[in-house]
């Protein structure tokens, strides 16, 4: 049985990122507003986001790392948005049978925190009662410790902490609200600093730097059309002066962090014809959709999503990115 909770486990956290990913979202889910990782060996040594949340009360603790055990799953509307969310309630799971676990949490008012640790969904014994300030911090220890193959193949190619960074950076600039941080263990600087603003310009400045920043232009649309509100799009798109070497798409869909590549190349032919001289643009969009009209369909821990009605979906971005694009040029 727990080869086969492994395996089923290795499916839903794949590298180091992907478990940063769950976590991440876990304290955005927790009303976080500032969120730091960090972490070591590429994150298979370690992985520790910490944020100041609303914490994780003592009842909930011994069977916080059962599989499907979520708190989230209150509404009957919400079994619509698993399917945008993914699993519900597997990922914290499936963490401790890869990895070592240690929550540490406290409740808001609380004079003391507690602290539990995990194997192969189990809390190894009685929460030990400690200090803790705020919110909840989740440390994974020796990821892929007991997947030999996986670990060598992790740590013989370039580590996640790139792809670590790119995410938090990700993060930082669509949850404007919160501050993030992350970095590698014991290093003094922040690979990504954020604080909280009220201005996606400014946190995008903050993350990307002011080249990118300065070279942005604010885009909307919407459409109700069809089926009462289709859609509803805000971002950043780059004019003519920023050249790149490969496009930046930064995506959120219903405020889940996804990948479109449909959309990505839909875009992509928008600027080759549009400034061919700046082909590779940055984007940040953030797009509303009814929850039913977002289908998870490649598997469900992987970015990629699919839209209901996508083709028109992406012919109105096209034209909006294209209109935004002349105008700027005039
Ligand atoms: P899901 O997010 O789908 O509910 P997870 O396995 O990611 O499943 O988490 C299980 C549960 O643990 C969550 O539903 C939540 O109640 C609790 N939890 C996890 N991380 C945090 C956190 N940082 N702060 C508060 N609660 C948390
Ligand atoms: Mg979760």
């Amino acid at each position: 049985e727990s080869v086969v909770n492994r395996i089923a486990a290795g499916e839903v956290i794949q590298r180091p990122v992907s478990a940063v990913k769950e976590l991440v979202e876990n304290s955005l889910d927790a009303d976080s507003t500032s969120i730091s990782v960090v972490v070591k060996d590429g994150g298979l040594k370690l992985i520790q986001v910490s944020d100041d949340g609303h914490g994780i009360r003592y009842e909930d603790l011994p069977i916080l790392c059962e599989r499907h055990t979520t708190s989230k799953l209150c509404h009957f509307e919400d079994l619509q948005s698993i399917q945008s969310m993914g699993f519900r309630g597997e990922a914290l799971a499936s963490m401790t049978y890869v990895g070592h676990v240690t929550v540490t949490t406290i409740i808001n008012g609380q004079l003391h925190g507690y602290r539990a640790t995990y194997r192969d969904g189990v809390m190894e014994h009685e929460p030990k009662a400690c200090a803790a300030v705020k919110g909840t911090q989740i440390m994974v220890e020796n990821l892929f410790y007991n997947m030999i193959a996986r670990r060598k193949t992790l740590q013989n190619s370039a580590d996640d902490y790139p792809k670590i960074v790119d995410l938090l950076s990700r993060f930082a600039i669509h949850h404007i609200n919160v501050s993030f941080s992350c970095r590698k263990h014991g290093a003094a600087r922040a690979d990504v600093h954020s604080v909280a603003t009220s201005s996606r310009l400014d946190a995008i400045r903050s993350v990307y730097g002011v080249s990118v920043a300065r070279n942005l232009m604010k885009i909307e649309a919407s459409d109700n059309e069809l089926s009462g509100s289709l859609f509803k799009l805000e971002g950043f798109i780059s004019n003519s002066n920023y050249i790149a070497k490969k496009i930046t798409m930064v995506l959120f869909i219903n405020n889940r962090l996804v990948d479109c590549s449909a959309l990505k190349r839909a875009i992509e032919i928008v600027y080759s014809a549009t400034l061919p001289k700046a082909s590779k643009p940055f984007i940040y969009m953030s797009i509303l959709l009814p929850t039913e009209h977002v289908d998870v369909n490649v598997h469900p821990t992987k970015r990629e999503v699919s839209l209901l009605n996508q083709e028109i979906i992406i012919e109105k971005i096209q034209s909006a990115v294209e209109s935004r694009l002349r105008n700027s040029n005039e």
